[in-house]
């Protein structure tokens, strides 16, 4: 097939690590026989200093011609003052919002061969394989809010309409169809009127999806239980705070932010791929940094965008296969034990993906 992948490295260690993810997208494709065109933009903080603006026109207009958008990271300690009027993050939230891309995705999954790098006993980690879905437009970061200056208060408003439920909802369900087929709806029913619509709205879209099993729970049990039993969970929807809190605690399973991949998807297939991490500041430059989480997006792409699930599938396998070797960046590297460069670890992907391909 023919596809345009938009690459918006960002700041930091973005373009490090989209470098080697674009690296293997392209073995893919040459031994899938596809032509992927990859075109480069400005996004982030490098768009500021060049354009003024994080996400400016050119870069909008390539993504609007592509099928799909591979992105590093974004910010950096130079445009990282809170009350400048433009800010690096300001490009995520004009993207997403652009696209109507109202559904974040990340998987997690815990590696047994990394397990001594996650906080929790082992025997917890056996068999984690969850997938988050978060939505992504709505909630207390988008609803009506009030500051009253210095004042002795201040209010932001929780709203979500029946139809934003309904279309993150019939999307997690979809995605349970293809994994276990055990869907988590995580909500605050007990307390909030908009998480008592969630619970409603996500039992009616259950009607559309019987081959589903769906439980309830409350955010705050959840939370505990997340660490408690994560090998429990298939796929987890949630609302957009509450999601952006469970994922962050859930990274930790997988024992190193540079693992996890997430993809934002709205109605169509175009979606924007990027790992969960920052621009990393402190090893950028250096080479170092672990490209797991990227190479793994890359694959969401092939699967969500591309509609390539036996490509993703295999760079997943690749991946998985270096890790087995003994293929460790710094981050997930025993103490003393030599670590590989980001280079070389996608060197060490590539290699598996030649031999199985
Ligand atoms: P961070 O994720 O950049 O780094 C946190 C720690 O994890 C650092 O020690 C870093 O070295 C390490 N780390 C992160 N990714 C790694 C990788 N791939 N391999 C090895 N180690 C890795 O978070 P931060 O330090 O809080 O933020 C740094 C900058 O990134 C800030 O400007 C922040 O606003 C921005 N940020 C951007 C995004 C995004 O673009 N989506 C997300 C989070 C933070």
């Amino acid at each position: 097939m023919q596809a345009t992948i938009t690459v918006l490295g960002g700041d930091g260690i973005g373009p490090e690590v989209t470098a080697i993810a674009v690296s293997l997208l392209k073995e893919v494709a040459a031994l899938g026989g596809h032509a992927f065109t990859f075109q480069e933009a400005l996004f982030g903080g490098c768009a500021i200093d060049a354009a003024g603006d994080p996400f400016p026109p050119e870069t909008r207009s390539l993504c609007e011609n592509s099928h799909a958008v591979l992105l590093g990271a974004v910010g950096g300690p130079q445009w990282s003052d809170p009350s400048a009027a433009v800010r690096p993050e300001q490009g995520l939230l004009r993207l997403r919002q652009h696209f109507g891309l109202f559904a974040n995705l990340r998987p997690v999954r815990a590696y047994p061969m990394l397990a001594r790098h996650a906080p929790l006993r082992a025997e917890l980690l056996e068999g984690v394989d969850m997938l988050f879905v978060r939505e992504l437009t709505g909630g207390a970061y988008f609803g009506a809010r009030q500051e009253q200056g210095e004042g002795d208060s201040a209010y932001d408003t929780i709203l979500y309409t029946v139809a934003e439920v309904e279309r993150v909802a019939r999307l997690a369900f979809r995605a349970a169809q293809s994994r276990r087929k055990h869907l988590t709806s995580v909500d605050k029913a007990n307390v909030l009127a908009s998480s008592r619509l969630w619970q409603r709205t996500v039992k009616q879209v259950a009607a559309e999806f019987p081959d589903v099993r769906l439980d309830h729970a409350l955010v705050d049990s959840f939370a505990m239980q997340l660490i408690r039993t994560p090998a429990r969970f298939d796929v987890i929807v949630t609302e957009n705070m509450f999601g952006d809190i469970l994922t962050d605690e859930a990274a930790v399973l997988a024992g190193s932010l540079g693992m996890l991949p997430s993809a934002s998807l709205g109605e169509g297939t175009f979606g924007v791929y990027e790992p969960i991490h920052g621009s990393a500041p402190d090893i950028a430059g250096k080479g170092i940094a672990n490209p797991i989480g990227t190479i793994l997006s890359a694959a969401m792409l092939l699967r969500h965008s591309l509609n390539l699930e036996a490509e993703a599938a295999a760079l997943e396998a690749a991946v998985l296969s270096a890790l087995e070797s003994g293929a460790r960046t710094s981050d997930i590297a025993e103490p003393n034990a030599p670590a590989l460069s980001s280079a070389e670890f996608g060197e060490r992907v590539r290699a598996a993906l030649r031999k199985a391909g």
